[in-house]
């Protein structure tokens, strides 16, 4: 099998847990072998409707998710000549988007998964399900855990360029299989999903496929999404969503696997422009 991101042949393995995962000398990536992941078309098809309490759950998630978005709507922000357009693919409920429209840009949104989708057009971001219903080009484009869910990230990665106005940005952030904490914990690594992610990226496989794909990075770091301003909102979300009787107290266990994806769940951001 060849290595998806640089064309190299996958000329090693990796063993974690259970899984054999391919792996890329050239480039490090490391690949799901096919036969271990989910069908996609089962996995992100969900078709339920928006029920109140998924809506209700969804407004306090917002909550404890605001100083994470924050932080990447500044990062975004900061460049020069700030961007007055975004598409965010794999929008999730649309929290990045809502946050960027308040802020005056036109926004449009891609997202699989129907149940997110219902909530974000509920607030009134417009968001198709696939990258092909989207029309016209934008100054920013996101992916936030999303291109560890895709086998071929070069097809894909040209169909965001297309996407983009000349000199746009591309704001990427992915698991960072690098950590120290997913060799500690081996396959119960918060983000270890090989069912799910396809491909597992390092910082340098990361640059490499973007530079071959038409993209100049601008910056790339390791990192933790989750601050101590997330978990201060998280339990502040709590208090309030349980006195308007929303949302049930949390149980212990859900506040140790915060905890624990907190400390272990660290990513590789990446922001980047169309060269
Ligand atoms: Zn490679």
């Amino acid at each position: 099998m060849i290595c998806p991101l640089c064309t190299a042949p996958l000329d090693a393995t990796q063993r974690v847990g259970r899984t054999t995962m391919l792996a890329c000398s050239a480039c490090s990536a490391v690949v799901t072998p096919p036969q271990d992941r989910a069908d996609a078309s089962t996995v992100y098809a969900n078709d339920y409707a928006l029920s109140s309490f998924a809506a209700a759950s969804a407004e306090r998630y917002r909550f404890f998710r605001f100083p994470e978005m924050q932080s990447l709507v500044a990062d975004v922000l900061r460049v020069e000549p700030a961007p007055t357009s975004w598409l965010d693919v794999g929008c999730d409920r649309g929290y990045f988007l809502d946050e960027l429209r308040r802020r005056g840009l036109r926004v449009a949104g891609v997202e699989p998964a129907s149940q997110a989708r219902a909530y974000a057009r509920m607030v009134g971001l417009d968001v198709a399900d696939s990258m092909m219903r989207v029309e016209g080009v934008f100054d920013g484009l996101s992916l936030f855990h999303v291109l560890e869910h895709v086998p071929e990230p070069v097809p894909f990665l040209a169909s965001c360029l297309e996407k983009l106005t000349p000199q746009g940005l591309l704001y990427i952030r992915v698991p960072d299989f690098t950590t120290i904490w997913r060799t500690i914990f081996g396959h119960r690594w918060i983000w270890f999903q090989p069912h799910l992610h396809a491909v597992h990226y390092s910082p340098k496989a990361l640059r490499l496929l973007l530079e071959r794909s038409g993209f100049t990075v601008l910056w790339l770091k390791q990192r933790r999404p989750n601050t101590l301003a997330t978990r201060r909102a998280y339990r502040l979300a709590n208090d309030v969503f349980a006195r308007t009787g929303q949302h049930v107290r949390p149980r212990f266990r859900d506040q140790c696997a915060r905890l624990y994806q907190d400390v272990t769940g660290i990513e590789i951001a990446c922001l980047a422009r169309k060269a």
